[in-house]
């Protein structure tokens, strides 16, 4: 994949993790000057200070944002912390108005990064402009348009890229507001190597309880910073207000956390090195079983073709499935794992098996 600056390289002064912190929406410069006061009060001044200027919301009628005139406010962020500032864009004139005011860092939002329109949109109005941009991930879980959008930036010439991970909508599970669903973060910074991403726990839990368990989660993970909504008077806010929470609240929850080391720039330790040579010679095993597992389900493939039986077998992979997941719970391998392993197996079984009998010469009857 392409390279890119990575947030040590942004020229602001940041380092991972990166802790960005503001409230949901600006409000009001008093509000905004609350929030400096007691992030400063309480010795919790985060890297990068975040608040929404223009807010896309589900239902028209609902606060909206401030727009440009919030965009002034930002120089109170300045005077009070002396730290860059980061909004959302969705659309050229926002970007244009961020550039105008001299914002630091743009993110773009969930609801813009599903629509490759508005992202090309916002890629032209940045052509030649350099500025760094975050970009959260889309509102359902679609690794390709997330790397997509990231790729419109870095195709117009934006190579201060990082992600934003900040869960998906789920009709049905209702213990998130956006679930997290962590192979897709893992997924991106093993497609985009060196991609650094952001966790934002408020989007993703949606109330104030639970954000330290899914920040630490994203820390153990191995991401690379977390994106917290702060508010003086989170109960006040005028939007996601259920899941702010205040700069004290915040610095505990910092205090709590427990940052890992990244071991990219380290040399693992001798244990870490003994447990991962198991680990790859498990893995080679199990390679071997697969193998042996093919040449045998290539045998079953040349039988059915003799026999003119279907490769599909619904019965028998009924069977399978059951009697290997049953196993694999009492070998404490979660049902989720073992159902997704199995059918991976399985379809490339039939798949296979059907171009053996593709390709095969036809049977003289
Ligand atoms: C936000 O950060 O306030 C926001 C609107 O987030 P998202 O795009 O993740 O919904
Ligand atoms: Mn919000």
């Amino acid at each position: 994949m392409k390279p890119h600056k990575q947030i040590k390289d942004w020229g602001l002064g940041l380092t991972t993790p990166l802790i960005i912190a503001g409230p949901c929406s600006a409000e009001t410069p008093e509000q905004i000057e609350q929030i400096c006061k007691e992030m400063k009060e309480e010795n919790m001044v985060p890297q990068l200070f975040r608040a929404g200027i223009w807010k896309p919301r589900t239902r028209p009628g609902s606060f909206e944002g401030v727009g440009e005139e919030g965009l002034k406010w930002m120089e109170i962020v300045r005077h009070h912390l002396n730290i860059p500032i980061t909004v959302e864009v969705g659309n050229a004139a926002h970007v244009e108005l961020a550039l105008k005011h001299k914002v630091d860092v743009l993110w773009i939002g969930a609801r813009t990064t599903v629509n490759p329109f508005a992202v090309q949109e916002i890629a032209e109005a940045l052509r030649g402009v350099d500025v760094p941009v975050m970009i959260k991930n889309p509102m359902n879980p679609d690794l390709e348009l997330w790397i997509g959008a990231l790729e419109r930036m870095y195709a117009v010439g934006i190579d201060k890229l990082a992600a934003i991970h900040r869960g998906f909508s789920d009709a049905y599970d209702k213990r998130f507001r956006n679930k997290p669903n962590w192979s897709m973060p893992i997924h991106l910074k093993r497609e985009w190597t060196g991609m650094e991403v952001i966790n934002d726990p408020s989007h993703i839990v949606g109330r104030r309880d639970g954000l330290l368990e899914v920040a630490q989660s994203a820390m153990n993970f191995g991401l690379d910073g977390l994106m917290i909504e702060t508010h003086h008077d989170p109960d006040k806010a005028w939007s996601d207000a259920k899941q702010q929470v205040t700069p004290a609240r915040l610095k505990e929850m910092i205090d709590s956390i427990d940052f890992k080391q990244p071991l990219e720039n380290m040399k693992p330790d001798e244990k870490l090195q003994d447990l991962r040579r198991a680990v790859d010679h498990l893995d080679d095993q199990l390679l071997d079983i697969l193998q042996e597992r093919f040449a045998v389900i290539d045998q079953i493939g040349a039988h059915k073709r003799e026999h003119h039986l279907t490769v599909f077998q619904s019965d028998r992979w009924k069977e399978v499935m059951e009697s290997r997941t049953q196993k694999g719970v009492k070998k404490h391998l979660s049902e989720k794992f073992m159902k997704e392993l199995l059918y991976s197996i399985h379809e490339e079984s039939v798949k296979r098996q059907e171009k053996q009998l593709r390709e095969a010469e036809p049977i003289k009857k």
